[in-house]
């Protein structure tokens, strides 16, 4: 089965009717690279830049960063790789910075955190975009967005970097710039948020839990977390739908694009591009070659109307069986 997989890395990610699906990489780390691209990955669809910090003893450097995101962009150019900033908080920590608070995930995570850490921030702008210098395969990516104010404070600190490189002397090119939908309220106000971005990314780990005000972590309550809930799915046709008409490019970047049968629902939605870590990628690509774009769009037409995840997935299962 895997010689199987493995020779799929050569054959485009195309439905049996010819609707193809951009399949890109998640890392954070450089020995990923080679997983990615000899897996048949077509970019980097999320860099989690926070691995590398997690890594490291005390907040990198700027030119320590340049070091540690350059490999990367080279190793992929000139397939895109999009970096997301940095997303500590939640359960992600660095050994070298520690706060404590009551709820964590709903506390200073992502783009909150470095807004108001905004010397760390700038570095990792600057870090980032000398990074991108004479190869522009770069893309940002924005955690944790909540309020339009955090992408326009964004917006100023890149001008802001922007205007330091050129000043140095450096020849800056601007990356294309994109969001993280993973928080409910980003999907309530996405046409606003549209007119000042390049692109968005769901982050199935996060919209689940936080839509579902699911804890994913405490196992009191982990078997409420499903992508299948009906809500859930809802919510993401309707990120997908909005998207489209706001002719905004549209990726996902969570587990849900390595489970199988979600991945023929995200199919009958339209979705674009599908990021996931290296070893799951043959696994998707090969449910995207084996059933037709009509087939899923009839799929999801059925599941929209079912009201309970465990007929949702009964259904899917019934629908990877007759075609695998
Ligand atoms: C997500 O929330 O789905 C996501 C991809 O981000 P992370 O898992 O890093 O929080
Ligand atoms: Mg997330």
């Amino acid at each position: 089965l895997l010689k199987g997989l493995d020779a799929l890395r050569d054959l485009p990610a195309e439905t049996p009717d010819g609707t193809a699906i951009t399949l890109l990489a998640n890392t954070g780390l450089l020995a990923d690279i080679t997983p990615g691209l000899s897996r048949g990955a077509q970019g980097i669809g999320l860099y989690r830049s926070e691995i590398p910090f997690m890594m490291h003893e005390s907040f990198p450097s700027e030119g320590e960063q340049v070091d540690i995101y350059r490999p990367v962009l080279e190793a992929y150019h000139p397939k895109p790789v999009c970096m997301r900033t940095l997303d500590i908080g939640g359960d992600k920590n660095l050994p070298y910075f520690v706060f404590t608070e009551d709820n964590p995930f709903l506390g200073w995570r992502g783009i909150r955190f470095t807004l108001d850490n905004s010397s760390i921030f700038l570095s990792q702008i600057r870090a980032m975009l000398r990074a991108n210098i004479g190869l522009n395969n770069l893309s940002l990516l924005l955690p944790m967005i909540s309020r339009l104010d955090e992408v326009l404070e964004f917006k100023q600190l890149l001008t802001e970097a922007v205007l330091q490189l050129e000043s140095e002397g450096y020849e800056i090119v601007l990356p294309r710039l994109g969001i993280m939908i993973e928080v409910p309220s980003a999907m309530l106000i996405l046409d606003q948020l549209a007119e000042h971005i390049d692109f968005i990314s769901i982050g199935s780990n996060d919209f689940t839990q936080y839509l579902l005000a699911v804890d994913r972590n405490n196992v009191k309550v982990s078997q409420l977390y499903s992508w299948f809930q009906p809500a859930v799915l809802r919510g993401l046709k309707s990120v997908v739908t909005q998207a489209k008409a706001l002719g905004l490019p549209t990726s996902l970047c969570g587990e849900m694009a390595a489970d199988p049968a979600a991945v023929i629902l995200l199919m009958g939605m339209g979705i674009d591009q599908l990021s996931m870590s290296a070893y799951t990628l043959p696994k998707t690509k090969w449910v995207i070659r084996s059933i037709p774009q009509s087939v899923a769009v009839s799929v999801w037409n059925e599941v929209q109307l079912m009201k309970t995840e465990s007929a949702i997935r009964q259904r899917l299962t019934e629908v990877l069986e007759q075609h695998g």
